[in-house]
């Protein structure tokens, strides 16, 4: 598919965002639908708010990938790239593949960062205050260790697509995350060890939505790509 877009900033998200929205239940029953054509496993993982979690199990799997969006409600390119991804359903034959498509329902209608009670999700993996990250993480204990997770953002501040990476077997980034009082999701994820590498996608979301919904899935397709590409194994 090769479509243009424009690809100036569009410069009135000033302050906060102010693009486009999405009804996130119908975009997560959309995704309901695709991953049932796809043939993954659907989980509702019960709680005070019910989180869903999507599975594609192999026989055999060469890699496991967790792909994680919507902890922020004032970014809705994650949960449309990973229905568009779903949709699509090309996929390494040989990846298991954890997909949650929203980790934070109550924030969307709202169109903010946090959920309805205020809290910033994804500064929440350290405390647990809030139900959707202890919800999360239980159900994140009961899953097998990830080979590499991929975490889907957006930025009203950031003229450009950008990433972190954490990479904890290499780098000293995490030598010390007690120092830190609050853990986004990813660094919870490293420092228990539950994934050896993890990149955190920024969609910059002054620019038109499908712009940042085609670079959210070209990432994750990028690093597919890249996973296949790297040596089996590892330890
Ligand atoms: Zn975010």
């Amino acid at each position: 598919m090769r479509d243009t877009f424009p690809v100036r900033p569009l410069g009135k998200n000033i302050g906060g965002y102010r693009g486009e929205t999405i009804e996130i239940q119908k975009t997560l029953q959309e995704i309901e639908r695709a991953s049932a054509a796809a043939n993954w496993t659907l989980d509702r993982v019960p709680g005070p708010v019910e989180i869903l979690a999507c599975r594609r199990t192999v026989p055999d799997p060469r890699h496991r990938v967790y792909i994680s969006t919507g902890i922020h409600g004032d970014e809705p390119a994650g949960p449309l790239a990973a229905l568009q991804l779903l949709c699509e359903n090309q996929w390494p034959n040989d990846a298991a593949l954890w997909l949650c498509p929203c980790l934070n329902p109550s924030g969307f209608p709202l169109n903010r960062r946090e959920n309805s009670a205020g809290i910033d999700l994804n500064r929440d993996y350290r405390h647990l205050q809030s139900a959707e990250v202890r919800t999360h993480v239980q159900w994140l204990e009961h899953q097998p260790d990830f080979d590499l997770t991929l975490c889907l953002h957006e930025d009203w501040e950031s003229a450009g697509f950008y990433l972190y990476e954490l990479n904890p077997n290499h780098g000293p980034s995490l030598a010390n995350p007690m120092d830190r009082p609050q853990w986004p999701e990813a660094l919870y994820l490293a420092s228990q060890g539950k994934t050896p590498m993890s990149y955190t996608f920024e969609a910059p979301s002054d620019f038109p939505l499908p712009v940042r919904v085609a670079a959210l899935a070209a990432a994750v397709r990028a690093a597919l790509r890249l996973l296949r590409a790297a040596p089996a194994g590892g330890e």
